[in-house]
């Protein structure tokens, strides 16, 4: 659906109503989780009843029914013995998590060659942004979706700051016609929490269609369902949605019209099993779709004493696009200063993982972290805050500067700037 702002209130009410009244089904019933043996092996969970799967790729992995508490006692360990965001993925029906293995795309999707030219000749519309990002900006977004109690996919806190986040990316929007928002609601398992999608259409191509998402909500490892745990997820992954807000930022405000779609996204419940992208993912899949690329950022604000600035993720990711990322990264962010290496993450480790899964290709962005942890040590505890991260954020600033280089050299530029009922100079900084 596609909204207004009169109309996303609307529907929030609507959707607490219905929450109120029992129309949702209960967050705690039973999942099915698809998670990697690996992890089953660990001996908090060996004890799990399990059928043995695997993916296309081979890699062994494990089919489980599991109840609220065990449930938790998976995210919390994936969480905090491994060190991962994600690490499964969650369905309502056994059904439903067979299908995903028996269609899993994954091989496909990291093989894929490119549909389209991956080059770089776009530096016209791509350097003038990089001057504009704006350290401030991305520390508000941050300091405001950390203020939260939580973002919790089945709080009422977890539905407001998805709302809060399409209202404030539909007011950079300026009420162009080619801009729109849409709250993603077709998620069985994601209780009352929508995913937010913005979509910029294609002036040339608008059938092929980048995609640049971040999850919005947030956990307490050891909290269990409780809806007023605190969270506050500032680094993750209030980090990766407010990187994406300063991109939506500097390209709406200098009245960027895109030769391909774009679609910016804010995924729900991924700490759960990564459920918002995996239902956004196949139902793309389900109605064809083209997304000829993907990026995701999932924790972008924590450096402390490295040299690196960014990590690129190696496994499960898309051959050449992860290479044309890094071409880019050389043609942008080297000429700055800016240093990156490759880690791997795991099976299922970000929303990412939801998109190679059902055939697209994906890469996935993260940050250095410290000589001793990929990520911020405090993930998942009542110390993400923005100054358990260090106050600022500079960590996030390269991560703005490849988003626009990502989007800006994969959608191209149309000839003429898009100024319907839009005064692009008087938003230029
Ligand atoms: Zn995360």
């Amino acid at each position: 659906m596609t909204m207004s702002f009169l109309q996303v209130r609307r529907w929030l009410l609507a959707a607490m109503l219905a929450s109120a009244s029992g129309a949702h089904a209960a967050p705690d019933r039973p999942q099915f989780v698809v998670t990697s043996a690996e992890t089953l092996s660990s001996s908090s969970l060996r004890h799990l009843p399990s059928d043995n799967a695997t993916d296309s790729l081979g890699t062994a992995l494990k089919l489980l029914e599991l109840n609220a508490a065990q449930q938790h006692l998976l995210t919390e360990h994936v969480h905090h013995q491994e060190g991962r965001c994600g690490g499964y993925f969650a369905f309502d029906s056994r059904r439903e998590a067979e299908d995903f293995l028996a269609n899993g795309r994954a091989l496909q999707a990291m093989l894929a060659t490119a549909g389209m030219a991956y080059n770089i000749d776009n530096q016209g519309t791509v350097e003038p942004w990089l001057l504009q990002v704006t350290e401030a900006n991305i520390r508000a977004t941050i300091a405001h979706l950390s203020s939260y109690q939580n973002r919790y996919y089945a709080s009422p806190h977890g539905a407001t700051a998805a709302n809060w986040i399409a209202n404030t990316w539909l007011a950079l929007g300026g009420g162009r016609s080619d801009v729109q928002v849409e709250l993603f609601t077709e998620c069985s398992n994601c209780s009352t929490q929508p995913s937010v999608i913005l979509t910029v259409q294609g002036a040339a191509l608008p059938d092929e269609v980048i995609v640049v998402g971040a999850h919005l909500d947030s956990i307490r490892s050891g909290a269990g369902s409780e809806p007023e745990q605190f969270a506050p997820g500032a680094d993750d992954d209030a980090s990766g949605i407010a990187v994406i807000t300063e991109v939506i930022r500097i390209a709406l405000a200098n009245g960027w019209r895109p030769q391909r779609t774009i679609k910016f996204m804010g995924y729900a419940a991924e700490e759960m099993g990564l459920r918002g992208s995996r239902a956004i993912a196949q139902n793309f899949a389900a109605i064809g779709i083209d997304v000829v690329g993907v990026l995701q950022l999932d924790m972008t604000n924590y450096r402390s004493g490295v040299s690196h600035h960014f990590h690129f993720i190696s496994d499960r990711v898309n051959g050449p696009l992860l290479a044309f990322s890094k071409t880019l990264f050389d043609a942008y962010l080297v000429p700055r200063g800016f240093v990156h290496r490759d880690i791997s993450c795991g099976y299922a480790c970000s929303d990412h993982a939801s998109w190679t899964e059902n055939g697209f290709p994906s890469v996935m962005a993260s940050e250095p972290g410290s000589p001793s942890n990929s990520f911020y040590p405090g993930l998942h505890t009542a110390s993400d805050t923005l100054a358990g991260v260090g106050g600022t954020a500079d960590a996030s600033i390269p991560f703005a500067y490849f988003g626009l280089a990502f989007i800006g050299e994969l959608a191209k530029t149309s000839s003429g700037t898009f100024l319907d009922g839009f005064e692009a100079t008087t938003l230029r900084e």
